[in-house]
């Protein structure tokens, strides 16, 4: 069976680089009816918040991205406490004790010399009495994974055949100084308890993978089969990581981007798939094909979810959107009618209200200079409310026939004294729901 994992950082919201991961792992779980489970990777005591973490299960029930179960990283530290055991025993774990400012000096050091800035493994050569000496003097050092120096190969599910020469890696630190059990450890305890079978996770990535392959194969678990999105750039290609921040799943809710609509794009974009419109899960889940994916960075436009939105609204029927119905407290009995004629004229649920507002109370009138006169001859000749069907054709009919307009030059000065806007819903449809005409007081 299929056992993927979405694995955030409750740290902060997600956005829709995360989401891409989240709807991947979510997508290929549950087309070969798998478990998808929603890990949170909160081992970092201070910047873990269980606000973020009600946050992350909101944004993912709003998209209908249900997991199978929910496990905490936090919650499972003996377990990474007997890995850690497990790896001091078979000579793979080592402990250092260099200051930050020491690694960053030796790097600087490698880099002019035209090297690649890889940790020297100096603390391989520490005798017991130096690191008691050390540890005397800085406390606990930090533990690093003592990294095989052969070449770690994978076959990617979207990047193909992968090979990394380890030498050109740095042994990972897997625990901090402070005790605190990092990611790279923590994730790969997981991965092989909790029997995932297939990891898809962004490309910046892939380094971690080549030593968690590692890891994982030292520790004695099944490696899993590993997948590499390609990451968002923006529009212009442009870097995204700052923008993130601005591109959080609940300010698109926010901004009225449609749950169907984002999925659709986002189970779309990057590959060699068109982008469609799914109506449901089911659908996303039946279309979705992982090694149509390419690796180069995916452009993402913030503005082409809301085309996508305004599809999705068009084609809804009126019990869809009864909560925005209630919420604006439009009568039972004119419900269908407004509907008909208001969904094709929005583009997120927000416009519903637009043109409710003009139902019941009427628009302000704009009414050009140039046709005033003609105006207040034609508002001398509007029938009473209730309009019907028919008012609109009668009603511009007795106009033309008085005045001699017609065309642009009859329909337009009309509409945007109806109205007080040039767009909108065909006339006929929308006469009959107007309760109060402006212009005529
Ligand atoms: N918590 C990690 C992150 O958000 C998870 C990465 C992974 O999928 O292994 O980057």
């Amino acid at each position: 069976m299929t056992v993927t994992r979405f694995a955030p950082s409750p740290t902060g919201y997600l956005h829709v680089g995360n989401l891409r991961t989240a709807l991947f792992n979510y997508l290929i779980a549950k087309k070969t009816g798998g478990q998808f489970i929603l890990r949170l990777d909160d081992t970092d005591p201070e910047r873990s918040k269980p606000e973020y973490a009600d946050a992350i299960k909101q944004d993912l029930e709003w998209l209908g991205i249900e997991w199978d179960r929910v496990e905490t990283q936090s919650s499972r530290l003996e377990r990474y406490a007997m890995a850690a055991d497990k790896l001091r025993e078979i000579g793979r774990f080592y402990e250092a004790f260099e200051t930050p400012t020491e690694l960053d000096l030796k790097r600087k050091k490698q880099l002019n010399m035209g090297k690649p800035p890889v940790y020297d493994r100096a603390a391989l050569d520490l005798s017991n009495a130096e690191k008691d000496a050390l540890r005397a003097e800085r406390g606990s050092g930090v533990w690093r994974f003592k990294l095989d120096h052969a070449r770690i190969s994978w076959t990617d599910g979207i990047l193909g055949e992968i090979s990394i020469d380890a030498a050109s890696v740095s042994d990972p630190v897997l625990i901090r100084g402070d005790g605190q059990v990092l990611y790279t450890i923590a994730s790969v305890v997981d991965d092989t308890e909790m029997g995932i079978t297939h990891v898809v996770r962004g490309s910046d990535h892939v380094t971690n993978t080549a030593t968690q392959i590692q890891i994982i194969e030292a520790l004695g678990g099944t490696v899993p089969n590993f997948a590499h999105h390609s990451l968002l750039t923006g529009p212009q290609g442009e870097a995204l990581s700052k923008r993130l921040g601005t591109l959080a799943l609940r300010d698109l809710r926010e901004n009225g981007v449609e749950p169907l609509a984002l999925l659709s794009h986002m189970a779309r974009i990057g590959s060699s798939d068109p982008i469609e419109l799914r109506a449901n899960m089911a659908e996303l889940i039946e279309g979705f094909d992982l090694s149509r994916f390419g690796s180069a960075p995916t452009k993402f436009d913030v503005d082409d979810l809301y085309p996508l939105t305004a599809k999705h609204l068009h084609g809804l029927d009126v019990s869809a959107v009864a909560p925005d119905l209630d919420a604006l407290a439009i009568p039972q009995e004119q419900r269908e009618a407004f509907w008909n004629v208001a969904r094709d004229n929005i583009t997120t649920r927000r416009d519903i209200e637009t043109w409710w507002l003009l139902c019941r109370d009427g628009a302000e009138p704009v009414i050009d200079d140039a046709d005033k006169d003609f105006v207040a001859d034609a508002l001398g000749l509007l029938p009473d409310t209730p309009f019907d069907a028919d008012s609109w054709s009668n009603w511009t009919a007795a106009v033309k026939e008085k005045t001699g307009r017609k065309g642009r030059g009859l329909f337009m000065p009309l509409r945007k004294a109806l109205t007080g806007m040039s767009h909108g819903p065909d006339m006929s449809q929308l006469m009959p729901l107007l309760r109060v005409i402006r212009a005529k007081t």
